[in-house]
């Protein structure tokens, strides 16, 4: 299975261009779609999704055309959306069967496909709890069983980890790594732990534009030379943040230790080089944009 988006374009009613002219291949296993909110993510998984029609340009999934074999493509792709939303008075398990049943599956399958996925994604224990009273990283596995349970070939996931605890993010991201062995997952976010963590490739998206497509390794690499922790005082941290991107800062006695990346100048301070990981790179990459720390 490979993804093809060529020249795509996507301009709202209103005039918006959320999309433009980008190019982007997917290859097969896990690709992460990285970039801050407005960037145009959730515009390019709903065209992907066949939910919205691009203004121009051509995406191709499997081979197919997204504007002209919707059905096709449907069948084979399963959607997580960023407001994944569900009748709440329902319990899990009804849930699923209900969602299967959309699906079209016999009655005779469908009970032992149900209970396959309350399993693959943790809920067995859950499947007689009502929706409304699951917790967020459940809720979230439930909605990543509804897409699969129709066995697609491809799973799109739309910012499946805003709101979740750490925990749950963490054990989020497992399911998602062992989903991705089986199929193709494209992962949009705009949190770098998510990709780093999951994503043989990725690419980040800006303003409607692809400013960078590779692999996590390679795109931390390029911070290299540029990382330092370092300890100072907090009146100097305005003057530091004017030369670098400040990633992380913690109290030590009195001072302040410092993570930081850019290539200003040290004006006195002491600059230990560290490895750069990917949201070291990912900072330096946008310009020293202030990411929300969800991590
Ligand atoms: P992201 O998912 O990266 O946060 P979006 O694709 O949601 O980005 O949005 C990209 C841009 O398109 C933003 O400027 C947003 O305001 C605009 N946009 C998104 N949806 C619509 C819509 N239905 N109508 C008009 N503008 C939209």
């Amino acid at each position: 299975m490979t993804i093809t988006i060529r020249d795509l374009t996507k301009t709202y009613k209103g005039g918006v261009t959320a999309l433009e002219g980008v190019n982007v291949e997917i290859p097969a296993g896990m690709f992460g779609l990285l970039g801050p909110n407005g960037a145009g993510k959730s515009t390019m998984i709903k065209i992907l999704a066949t939910l919205l029609e691009p203004t121009s340009g051509e995406v191709s999934i499997d081979g197919l055309d997204v504007s002209k074999d919707r059905r096709k493509i449907r069948s084979r792709l399963g959607y997580l959306p960023q407001e994944f939303g569900v009748y709440p008075k329902m319990k899990a398990r009804e849930f699923l069967d209900f969602v299967a049943r959309l699906n079209g599956m016999p009655k005779n399958g469908r009970d032992k496909r149900v209970d396959e996925m309350l399993e693959k994604v943790g809920l067995a224990d859950a499947a007689r709890r009502k929706v409304k009273a699951l917790s967020g990283g459940m809720l979230r596995r439930l909605g990543i069983a509804q897409a699969l349970i129709s066995d697609p070939k491809l799973l799109i996931v739309d910012e499946p980890t805003v709101g979740l605890d750490p925990e749950e993010r963490i054990r989020f991201r497992g399911l998602l790594q062992d989903i991705g062995k089986e199929i193709v997952i494209i992962l949009s976010t705009h949190i770098v732990g998510d990709i780093s963590s999951t994503c043989e490739n990725l690419v980040i998206l800006d303003k409607g534009k692809v400013l960078y497509r590779g692999s996590p390794p390679e795109l931390a690499a390029k911070a290299e030379g540029k990382t330092w922790e370092t300890v100072a005082e907090e009146k100097d941290l305005p003057e530091i943040k004017r030369h670098f991107s400040v990633i992380s800062t913690a109290p030590r006695g009195d001072r302040l230790h410092l993570r930081l990346v850019g290539e200003g100048s040290a004006n006195g301070l002491e600059l230990k080089p560290v490895n750069p990981n990917l949201e070291d790179a990912y900072i330096n990459f946008m310009g020293g944009l202030e990411e929300e720390k969800n991590d």
